[in-house]
């Protein structure tokens, strides 16, 4: 059975980029009848905050992505304990005492010598008694995760291919902190083990988080801390997107703010932003597929491209127009104008490119309306339409008809001045829909109105 997870850290908001990833690892999810996993990455207790996580299920909820199951790394601590003492016991980790600041000269040397980063490891040479002395100080350690040089790190990744990382070109990661906090690295890992993950689906800049990470999965392996579960010892298959930018193809500032806040203010339809960002990137086609279901069933990992999808926010805007065109009277009624019927929806649907513009179509049925001056020859020929008004099944059919017959106009000359009379506007929904929602009497009143004002 596949499981994928979602993992926020619940530090802010939720942006598109993480939106993206949700709904990709949900949808994997769907397609193979499997689970789909929120997980809250909350092990750093001073950034997360509990609105966040809310506001996170909240979103979700909003974007109809359901999950089987939550869980919370800040409620898993015992486990991750579990996991360092294994890792402990089998020589994976060692203690290391260097300040922040150290660490930041040290890098900046190598950086200086044209040398990549990678940690020295100069406190994997420490003595026991050196250990020991560090400690008599009261100065706490922090602890590495000891990468294993001679372990070729390779992994057929479902986007980008076959990878191939060199523990050496690593640095060993630090997993926890002084204080006894964990770092992201080694909880995601085992929370992967324990809670069966088959796949890891996430951006490319967690790709050298997946080297190490599987140094780590092995490491537990081998100290026998998946056989605590139902996991058997194998590998999550990994997959990383590439990341999404702006129109202009850069890493955009503003993508990391825009979530379903803003969305919504902009009277976006969550099916409009699922469309988008379940192709965004790949070789199909990006179309206004409101079905969920298909998009579910053409979800597939090898139409992925390596380079940045473009995230451009006209094609939401179209996207948006092609989805409320498609839109239910029942799926939005209670979002309507009052008064608004399944017939009303129906005429005003192919003019919106927002729900929220209904009300503004609406006020052409309800009134009142706002009538240009006609010059004498409309007026005439306006007055002569409030004569011909007869009320069947089509009465804009009958009165166009009949008007064609009786004064010869044509075209734009015979449609723009009833337009105008009956509507103030020179452009709108279809005459022979709206005619019927305005019904007889108002409507051969606003023709005489017209027919009487004069410029
Ligand atoms: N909390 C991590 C993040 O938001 C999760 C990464 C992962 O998918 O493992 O980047």
């Amino acid at each position: 059975m596949i499981t994928t997870r979602f993992a926020p850290s619940p530090t802010g908001r939720l942006h598109v980029g993480n939106i993206r990833t949700a709904l990709h690892n949900w949808m994997l999810a769907r397609q193979g009848g499997g689970r789909f996993i929120l997980r809250i990455d909350d092990t750093d207790a001073a950034r997360s905050k509990e609105e966040y996580v809310d506001a996170i299920r909240a979103d979700l909820a909003w974007l109809g992505i359901d999950w089987d199951l939550e869980e919370r790394q800040s409620a898993r601590l015992d486990r991750y304990e579990a996991a360092f003492a294994a890792l402990r016991n089998t020589g994976r980790l060692y203690p290391c005492f260097e300040t922040a600041q150290e660490l930041e000269v040290r890098r900046k040397i190598a950086l200086g010598r044209g040398l990549p980063p990678i940690y020295d490891r100069a406190s994997l040479k420490l003595t026991d008694v050196e250990i020991a002395s560090k400690q008599a100080e009261g100065i706490a350690p922090h602890w590495r995760f000891k990468l294993n040089h001679d372990e070729p790190i390779m992994w057929d990744d479902g986007i980008r291919g076959p990878q191939k990382f060199d523990a050496a070109q690593l640095s060993d990661p630090v997993i926890r902190r002084a204080d006894g906090s964990w770092l992201y690295m080694m909880p995601s890992a085992v929370d992967d083990i324990d809670m069966d993950v088959t796949q890891v689906l996430r951006g490319e800049d967690h790709v050298s988080n997946t080297a190490v990470q599987i140094q780590i999965f092995t490491a537990l392996h081998a100290a026998g801390f998946a056989a605590q579960t139902s996991a058997a010892n194998a590998l999550p298959s990994f997959a990383h997107e590439a990341l999404l930018v702006g129109r202009e193809g850069k890493l955009s500032k503003r993508l990391g703010s825009l979530g379903c806040d803003a969305f919504r203010e902009r009277g976006i339809e969550p099916e409009a932003i699922i469309a988008l960002l379940a192709r965004l990137g790949t070789s199909q086609p990006i179309e206004p597929i409101a079905d969920r279901e298909a998009l579910v069933a053409s979800f597939d990992l090898s139409t992925f491209g390596r380079a940045p999808a473009k995230f451009d926010e006209e094609d939401l805007e179209r996207l948006n127009a092609g989805i409320v065109h498609q839109l239910s009277y029942e799926a939005i009624a209670d979002r309507l104008p009052a008064g608004m019927d399944a017939d009303g929806w129906h005429a005003i649907r192919p003019n919106l490119a927002h729900i929220g513009e209904a009300a503004d179509w609406w006020r052409l049925v309800t009134g009142p309306i706002d009538v240009p001056a006609f010059n004498e020859d409309d007026r005439a020929f306006i007055g002569i339409a409030a004569q011909s008004l007869v009320w069947g099944s089509n009465p804009w059919a009958d009165l166009t008809l009949a008007l064609k017959a009786a004064t010869q106009r044509k075209g734009r000359g015979l449609f723009l001045p009833l337009r105008q009379a009956l509507t103030g506007m020179d452009h709108g929904p279809d005459m022979g829909e709206l005619l019927p929602l305005i019904g007889e009497e108002e409507a051969r009143a606003r023709l005489m109105r017209a027919a009487a004002l004069q410029g």
